[in-house]
């Protein structure tokens, strides 16, 4: 096996999964196939969906096709020679209690129907349970997977580490080091059915990022039960390069219609808001009136493109450099997700050091979620850690940032540094110009060409938080620096009096006069 990076934004990237049966390219969504209840054949979904891959369940298959299916092996079973996954049985014993079945006979029987990536039987953690049960779920799924190299046979399946440890994250941390000491290939965090039926996507976030930071990092993550394609975005955005899910299934049998922001009931729906072949040839009525089992085919299917499309639009957004801007309009899809990018922030500084420096794209900000975005957190990072002063620099001059970037190059700014030069006279020579500017900070005009310091666009007016940030970054900049006098060009837009208030407070602890220049430049004036 081999996982080869190809493009990457934030913590998700574009991967090629080497397995015995073909090569992957991840992100993948491998649907959820039980042979005892399949809306869509898996050979319909080869040929018809290009699915490169599925996820079936070796524990149920064994209980139904055993003798069977050890003969003609799983491909030929469900009659799908692309990549299949098999999940270990885990599940069925957070559902039933136990299986009857050992860790050895699961391990040997996934290789006997020659599954591709395979999975021990892990003990899943769960929710709602004590923590000393939950460090017992930990502890004997480690055992089982240090028992791996002793009980397999085959060196040609991928074999799935999974990290349990549920809402206890220092478990879930200690599970994911211990497990990524083994020679895994592929790790999987298992997630608790409530935190997805519950939308306790925040939850969900800290799971997966607190396991992603103990994992080692070049091995693909699986998310066992992703659900409902609105959340592909975050899951991918978080570093999970497969996931499964059977919602696709499940919800055409409730006959709930999905779209890649939200859940529609059949009896509500008066139109299709979807162009697949399903939705294109037939209206809301014509579905509505199906025999059941048609139905359902007909709710899977229209389910199952949506879900695709969102992993092709999501892989896309990853090849842009516009991942984050198609995570948080999913995120306005729903007050969770929106929950759940807010909980990033607590890691934006993780985030930041794995996301890639330099993107095709300039960037779109939106809001003050931009204050999460790697691009934001380096830039006040380099600056404190990496910057230092020109050294004729005596005099700070403030300037507002202005549509046209890079700013300096901008009539705004020459008619604003025009009249700073008037104000000060032979001082021009010790003078060093900064702008301050949304979502950033402060820039110093030196650093104004620096990606993306000149490649993005912000939504005007300023809303109070990012206003409050960049008032934030001047105060300490100036507390920081010794400059002997402060020249503020402002204006009362766009926040611009939170700056001379934070700049009245800073030159005051420093003791040094700030001049107050007024401008009628604004930055939403487009020229
Ligand atoms: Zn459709």
């Amino acid at each position: 096996m081999s996982f080869e990076i190809l493009g990457r934004d934030l913590l998700g990237r574009i991967g090629r999964l080497t397995t015995k049966s073909g090569v992957v390219e991840t992100p993948v969504l491998l649907p959820v196939i039980n042979p005892a209840i399949q809306p869509i054949s898996p050979k319909k979904m080869q040929e018809e969906f290009k699915c490169q891959a599925l996820i079936t369940n070796a524990y149920i298959l064994r209980k139904h096709f055993e003798d069977d299916l050890a003969r003609k092996g799983v491909h030929n079973l469900l009659d799908f020679n692309g990549v299949i996954m098999t999940d270990s049985g885990g599940y069925q014993i957070l559902a039933y209690g136990k299986v009857d079945a050992t860790p050895k006979a699961i391990v040997h029987y996934q290789e006997d129907i020659n599954t591709d990536i395979a999975t021990i039987l892990d003990v899943p953690t769960g929710w709602g349970i004590s923590k000393k049960y939950a460090e017992q779920t930990v502890n004997e799924t480690l055992n089982r997977a240090k028992n791996l190299a002793e009980i397999r046979r085959r060196d040609d399946i991928i074999w799935v580490g999974p990290v349990q440890g549920g809402q206890y994250l220092d478990l879930v941390a200690y599970s994911a080091k211990e497990m990524g000491k083994l020679p895994f290939e592929i790790h999987a965090l298992g997630s608790p059915t409530p935190v997805m039926e519950q939308y306790l996507f925040d939850t969900l976030v800290d799971m997966i990022l607190t396991a992603k930071m103990n994992l080692p990092p070049e091995r693909p993550l699986h998310l066992f039960g992703a659900g409902h394609p609105f959340m592909f975005s975050l899951a991918v955005a978080l570093g999970c390069d497969l996931f499964d899910s059977a919602a696709y299934a499940i919800y055409a049998r409730e006959n709930r219609y999905l779209t890649e922001y939200g859940t529609i009931r059949l009896d509500e729906l008066e139109y299709l808001p979807c162009s697949c072949p399903i939705c294109a040839g037939n209206n809301p009525k014509d579905i509505k009136t199906m025999p059941e089992a048609k139905r359902q085919e007909v709710l899977a299917l229209h389910n199952l493109h949506v879900s695709l499309s969102e992993v092709k639009r999501i892989k896309q957004a990853i090849i842009e450099g516009r991942l984050w801007e198609h995570l948080e309009v999913r995120a306005h899809g729903h007050p969770s997700l929106l929950k759940a990018l807010k909980t990033m922030a607590k890691y934006k500084e993780y985030l930041e050091k794995q996301s890639p420096l330099t993107k095709k794209s300039g960037l779109f900000f939106f809001s003050s979620l931009a204050q999460i975005r790697p691009e934001v957190v380096r830039h006040k990072k380099r600056l404190s850690e990496r910057y230092s002063l020109p050294k004729e620099a005596k005099v700070l001059v403030l300037l507002p940032q202005t549509r046209m970037k890079p700013f300096h190059k901008s009539w705004e700014y020459q008619k604003n540094l025009k009249t700073v030069e008037q104000k000060l006279g032979s001082e021009v020579d010790i003078t060093h110009i900064l702008v301050y500017a949304a979502p950033f900070g402060i820039i110093p005009t030196e650093l104004d060409e620096v990606y993306p310091l000149s490649q993005h666009e912000i939504a005007t007016p300023l809303d109070a938080e990012t206003v409050d940030y960049v008032a934030k970054q001047v105060e300490n900049y100036i507390l920081s620096t010794d400059y002997r006098k402060v020249v503020l060009c402002q204006h009362d837009e766009n926040g611009g009096r939170k700056i001379l208030t934070a700049c009245r407070k800073a030159c005051q602890k420093k003791k040094i006069p700030l001049i107050v220049l007024k401008t009628e430049a604004k930055i939403n004036t487009a020229k």
